[in-house]
């Protein structure tokens, strides 16, 4: 079997779910597992709507849903004549989000689990009609409430999968109508508590669903079909001339997604490693073309100038602590207890840079930083620098190819870009660089310029 997830822009209008299901009906003889998400745009409407309602405005909250609902009565319009159970299915829906969102009125707070509750029903939205779709043009479906399979644990809005379950979940519930030939189509994003409460996996997490119901199921390929030709030499956003990569490591992958390629949740490829699945971006607006495969495979010393490199990723929003401590820092015990105050906020490290006198860490939020800037204090002098970005230069090819480090700094200072901290993790094949935000677009550039511009 294999699965196809489909992200929001692919299933945005009648016409990108018209091409979603050319797309699996090509597929259905490898027993299509099809993972979706919301429309584009409809998770963020959920949330702007609980978040009105939690301010005090209801009326600007009932707007927006009756703006989404409208949306997706003018999809089930364009895309289905036999309507059947569906229209009060998703009114059903719908009443459900009014109940929900007068309730957050009610109590005047908006807690983590019931935005979880609301900003789910997207998908719940989006699969029922994409499998209405597919049944009425005659490919045979059936839909699964991904909150049977996907169990998590009770930390809403970034809700942790419990494998094990899933894999029950997945052979109990998944199985028996792929068996039966039927594409299944099932949620991205949402899953439940043990005692069904419902919980979402954090945002852009149709990839890590699509990527864990692989994993379980032994799927030959997890196909992640988006709005652009695959993952690209460097965001498309910002250098529009990007271009797509043929073959990426697991390893490559994996730095890139974590280091802001959104194109893929950070976590989607550990657990196609664990099984050796590879993993498959597609453009769903041009299914004709290869994408970027993504396997296990390590490649060997590049033969080509394009080929050390494959890709630069970019993340805005990060925050530099810097604790220095020329008395503690050699002392032994000093970075554990560190690092031990991050470990119990469960705050994650992105990039790690020590000196002689002091340790410069990056983290990716705002959350807990009083908490944790008020302990550091107590083990070394803290200073907090805010608007940084990361910049990940990422390639197999670097550890082969000496000179790589000098060439990116060489043409970052020949542009004036101010590097404020550096790290080459052990494995070599990425060099992680923070600088200004206000920087991010021009060093994205310039690196691109030196490793892909007239490269072919
Ligand atoms: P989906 O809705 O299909 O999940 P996303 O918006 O989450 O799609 O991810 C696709 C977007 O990721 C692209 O439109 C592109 O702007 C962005 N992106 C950032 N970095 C890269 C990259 N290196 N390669 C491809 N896309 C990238
Ligand atoms: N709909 C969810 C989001 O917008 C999940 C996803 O698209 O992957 O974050
Ligand atoms: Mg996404």
């Amino acid at each position: 079997m294999i699965v196809m997830k489909f992200g929001g822009t692919s299933v945005e209008d009648a016409a990108a779910i018209r091409r979603v299901i050319g797309i699996v009906r090509r597929e259905v003889g490898r027993t299509p597992l099809v993972v979706v998400s919301a429309c584009s745009g409809v998770t963020n409407d959920l949330i702007h709507a609980a978040q009105a309602v939690r301010d005090g405005d209801e009326p600007r909250a009932l707007s927006i849903l009756t703006g989404l609902r409208d949306r997706h009565r003018k999809l089930i319009d364009d895309l289905i004549e036999k309507k059947g159970e569906l229209l009060p299915s998703v009114d059903k829906l719908f009443n459900d989000l009014r109940n929900l969102i007068h309730g957050v009125y009610l109590l005047g707070e908006l807690t983590n689990r019931s935005l979880d509750a609301i900003t789910g029903r997207g998908e719940q939205l989006s699969s029922l009609i994409i499998h209405a779709a597919m049944e009425e043009s005659g490919v045979p479906s059936a839909v699964v409430d991904a909150r049977r399979v996907m169990a998590t644990d009770r930390s809403f809005g970034a809700a942790v999968p419990d494998v094990e379950k899933v894999a029950r979940g997945a052979r109990e519930f998944f199985l028996p109508p792929l068996k039966r030939g039927m594409a299944v189509v099932t949620q991205g994003f949402i899953g439940a508590a043990e005692d069904g409460t419902p919980t979402t996996i954090g945002r852009g997490g149709s990839d890590l669903s699509a990527s864990i119901f692989g994993s379980v199921l032994d799927a030959e390929e997890i196909q992640v079909w988006t709005d652009v030709d695959g993952m690209m030499t460097a965001d498309p956003s910002i250098i529009p001339e990007a271009r797509p990569i043929n073959v990426l490591s697991f390893d490559e992958a994996s730095e890139l997604a974590y280091f802001g390629a959104k194109v893929l949740h950070p976590r989607t490829i550990l657990p196609a490693v664990r099984k050796n699945i590879p993993v498959r971006v597609l453009n769903s607006r041009r299914p004709e073309f290869s994408g970027t495969l993504i396997v296990e495979q390590k490649s060997g010393p590049a033969r080509r100038d394009k080929d050390i490199i494959k890709s630069i990723a970019c993340k805005r929003g990060i925050v530099v602590i810097n604790v220095g401590s020329s008395r503690m820092l050699m002392a032994h015990g000093f970075l554990a207890r560190l690092f031990s105050i991050f470990a119990n906020y469960e705050k994650s490290v992105d990039v790690v840079a020590t000196s002689e006198v002091s340790v410069s860490l990056t983290v990716d939020s705002e959350e807990q930083l009083p908490e944790i800037t008020r302990e550091l204090e107590k083990i070394g002098d803290t200073r907090v620098a805010r608007n940084k970005a990361i910049i990940c230069v990422v390639g197999e090819g670097m550890k082969h190819t000496p000179g790589i480090a000098a060439r990116i700094f060489g043409a970052l200072a020949s542009a004036r870009v101010n590097i404020e901290m550096v790290s080459e993790g052990a494995s070599e094949i990425n060099l992680t660089m923070v600088v200004d935000e206000k920087d991010v677009e021009r060093t994205v550039r310039v690196l691109h310029d030196e490793f892909f511009t007239g490269k072919d």
